[in-house]
């Protein structure tokens, strides 16, 4: 084969060959390094992407981390795909437990599921539930909840709980007080227009023997008023923020025989009286708000004379510990405190229900605000209030400033 004069054809198809391999080859390593070079191109993309998504992740779990609100993102199947840490709060379980729960088995609430529903089938809503709070001992009291629910673009949606129960209790406590307080308005001024027409009525008729009792009656009256008044004031001021305290070195014990005498004609007209009880020598001097104090203590004492039942014997004692504070309390054997209502008579507009027709104060009730005034004046000197109370046996509030005023 070779002799026959075909060799160079040979040898030349061998090369063309071996050309052409090499040129295929060549042309087949191209290709690959251009796939290797677009699935690089591919994978980097892919990388990046996945960066980016594990950036979004970052940033959704960050802000999901810290939100106020309770977010949730369920999927199609209404199973929940994200959840924030208020969220799971606000359904008290684990952040973790929520992860792929259905919604119904995690609210246990059907008017969710209904809301977000609504939002997966491309709907946005907006309602208001009582969402059953599901935290230990806490059952019989519902979380008032709204839910805000939209959808996610990815044929889910996002859910927000915004818990609301603490702003309704606000809101109802709000109403009781406008009520309490057009209450606790007319009953004195209602007694003040009787007394006045009683001593109108006895003038004309020459008769002026019951004068000075009605007289001091409607002074005791119009005491409340100003008392309340000054409360009102003094909650404006709370809520406008901090006005800075006037410091200036105080007396505690002359401030409380100012507060003492001003007070003393109602203990007196329900046959009580008000006691200072020094014990030891003193020095009362403290650093502080003179007129913070003053309304501070006044609030405690008033309450001690309208809380207490006829005769009621009010004591304010004044220790001064031999050393960095002061302590002033103000102590009565009146009607008492229930312990279920102790933790809570600080707040404003907290009030204790009375029984119907039980004639407990005396000179009216109140608005709810004293107490959380008194706390709070004692608070901003660096101070603290404490209370101890028997039902039927008697009141003690004790406040303890330092005598060196509020720390700068
Ligand atoms: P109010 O204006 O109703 O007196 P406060 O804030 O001063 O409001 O007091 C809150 C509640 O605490 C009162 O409604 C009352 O029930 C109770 N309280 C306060 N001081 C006394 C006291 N010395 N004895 C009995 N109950 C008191």
């Amino acid at each position: 084969m070779f002799g026959d004069g075909s060799w160079p054809l040979f040898l030349l198809s061998a090369v063309a060959l071996v050309v052409g391999v090499r040129l295929g080859a060549g042309k087949l390593r191209s290709r690959t390094r251009g796939e290797a070079a677009r699935a690089d191109r591919e994978a980097d993309r892919a990388d990046r992407a996945a960066a980016r998504a594990d950036r979004r992740g970052d940033r959704l779990n960050a802000l999901l981390d810290s939100t106020d609100d309770g977010v949730m993102r369920v999927r199609s199947d209404m199973a929940i795909r994200e959840a924030s840490p208020v969220a799971a709060e606000i359904l008290a379980r684990s952040l973790e437990s929520l992860r792929n729960l259905p919604l119904i088995q995690a609210t246990v609430d059907h008017r969710l599921e209904a809301i977000a529903r609504r939002a997966v089938n491309g709907e946005s809503v907006r309602g208001e539930i009582d969402l059953r709070d599901a935290r230990p001992g806490r059952s019989d009291e519902p979380r008032f909840v709204q839910v805000t629910a939209a959808p996610d673009g990815d044929s889910g949606a996002w859910i927000i709980l915004r818990d609301l129960t603490e702003v309704r209790r606000l809101r109802q406590i709000r109403t009781e007080f406008v009520d309490n307080l057009s209450h606790e308005l007319r009953t004195p001024l209602a007694t003040i227009r009787l007394l006045a027409e009683s001593i109108a009525t006895a003038a004309s008729r020459g008769d002026n023997s019951g004068t000075k009792d009605r007289a001091d009656q409607i002074e005791v009256e119009v005491l409340h008023l100003v008392q309340m008044a000054d409360e009102m004031l003094d909650l404006a001021t709370l809520e406008a923020g901090e006005i800075p305290l006037r410091i200036a070195s105080v007396d505690m014990r002359a401030l409380a025989e100012e507060v003492a005498s001003r007070f003393q004609p109602v203990a007196a007209r329900h046959g009580g009286r008000i006691t200072i009880v020094p014990q030891g020598e003193g020095p009362w001097q403290v650093q502080g708000d003179r007129d913070r104090l003053r309304q501070a203590l006044a609030n405690l004492v008033h309450n001690a004379v309208k809380y207490s039942r006829e005769r009621g014997e009010v004591t304010i004692s004044l220790n001064a510990l031999g050393g960095e504070q002061l302590k002033v309390a103000v102590a009565d054997r009146g009607i008492g405190i229930d312990p279920r209502h102790l933790p809570r008579i600080f707040e404003r507009f907290y009030t204790v229900e009375r029984i119907a027709g039980e004639e407990a104060t005396i000179g009216g009730g109140g608005t709810g605000l004293g107490l959380a005034i008194a706390r709070h004046a004692v608070l901003r000197h660096g101070g603290d209030i404490d209370v101890t109370s028997t039902i039927g046996v008697g009141t003690t509030f004790t406040v303890t400033l330092p005598k060196t005023g509020p720390r700068a």
